[in-house]
């Protein structure tokens, strides 16, 4: 048996909790919103899909059904309007978050925080506080979207499967991200190897390109269509799966870190084992003199913004 409770059924929610009837994540799942007409209708429209997906309980709920969930994911507030930083979104989040976390909290205590609300490394750090559960079990989306829209755009560029390509972005899940191309690698090979020749070069250029296509790819969703949802939903159902199914996989999620290549006290996604306690650990891989210098501007950047609303 596994419950989730969603907080926040708009575009994103009600998208991650299609994916969790279509991939069979959890037996049941709570939603709760504060407009609890649309949630309604979205717990109606999902239910109709049981027969044809996965057995499970789909209910609308409120704050005392957090009681004995696994996980809580909180994709609630306000979303990123068009030209508006993920930053901006922050003073309007943090008096949501207040409000939501005091409650969650009443009802449960031992299960784990899973947030995607921007800015998520802010709001993760924020959720942290106020809920004052213990580090690996309170967790952000980090980087994990933006490891997966570099990694489509490598394979793309390459013309192979994104599930042969490793890589990662790491640090905030924003502007100041930092592309890891010392450790991306094809079928285990990396891509600065000289002997793999010309067919798997990427040129400092290509990769620029790729980087900033990765960097500003919520930028440009939203300008086409107001929003992004599907694959920040199936990043949120990988993290449920992992948690649930103790996986411990690596993911680059957002925690907070100790003494991570000497950043500390901040909230943002660095590859970390993820299981049934939450993040084990995070995974101190390699990074060259450039990624680490970009890596701790990020953590500072993050670390101003937390300053300046109090945290
Ligand atoms: P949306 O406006 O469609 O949905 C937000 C939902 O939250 C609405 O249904 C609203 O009624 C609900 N809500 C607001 N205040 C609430 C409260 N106090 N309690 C309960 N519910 C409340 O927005 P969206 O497009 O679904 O985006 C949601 C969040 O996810 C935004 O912050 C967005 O920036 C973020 N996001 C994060 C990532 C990521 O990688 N972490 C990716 C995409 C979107």
């Amino acid at each position: 048996m596994s419950k989730i409770v969603l907080i926040g059924c708009g575009a994103v929610g009600a998208t991650f909790a299609y994916t969790v009837l279509v991939k069979g994540i959890a037996t049941e799942l709570v939603i709760i919103d504060v407009n609890q007409e649309k949630a309604l209708g979205d717990v109606l429209d999902l239910n109709h899909g049981l027969m044809l997906a996965h057995p499970m309980r789909i209910s609308l709920g409120n704050y005392p059904d957090c009681a004995g969930a696994d996980i809580v994911v909180i994709t609630a507030g306000a979303a990123q309007r068009p030209g508006e930083t993920r930053i901006d979104l922050m003073n309007r989040n943090v008096a949501i978050f207040d409000s939501i976390i005091k409650q969650v909290t009443q009802y449960n205590q031992n299960g784990i925080l899973l947030i995607a609300t921007n800015p998520v490394d802010i709001l993760t750090q924020v959720a942290l506080k106020l809920s004052g559960w213990p580090k690996e079990r309170v967790i952000g989306s980090g980087t994990l979207l933006d490891s997966s829209r570099f990694r489509y755009l490598i394979a793309e560029h390459l013309g192979v499967d994104p599930r042969s390509v490793h890589g990662s972005i790491i640090g905030e899940h924003g502007d100041s991200e930092v592309a890891i191309w010392s450790g991306a690698s094809v079928a285990g090979v990396s891509l600065d190897y000289p002997g793999s020749g010309e067919r798997w070069h990427i040129s400092p250029d290509q990769r620029e390109r790729i980087y900033e296509e990765t960097r500003t790819a919520a930028y440009s969703i939203i300008q086409k269509k107001g929003a992004t949802y599907y694959a920040i939903a199936l990043a949120l159902g990988r993290i449920c799966e992992a948690i649930l199914n103790d996986q411990r996989s690596i993911l680059p999620v957002s925690s907070y870190l100790e003494d991570y290549h000497g950043i500390s006290g901040v909230c943002m996604g660095v590859p970390s084992v993820v299981g049934r306690n939450g993040v084990a650990e995070a995974v101190p891989i390699p990074l060259s003199d450039t990624e680490l210098a970009a890596l701790k501007e990020s953590a500072g950047k993050l670390k101003s913004f937390l300053s300046e609303i109090g945290f």
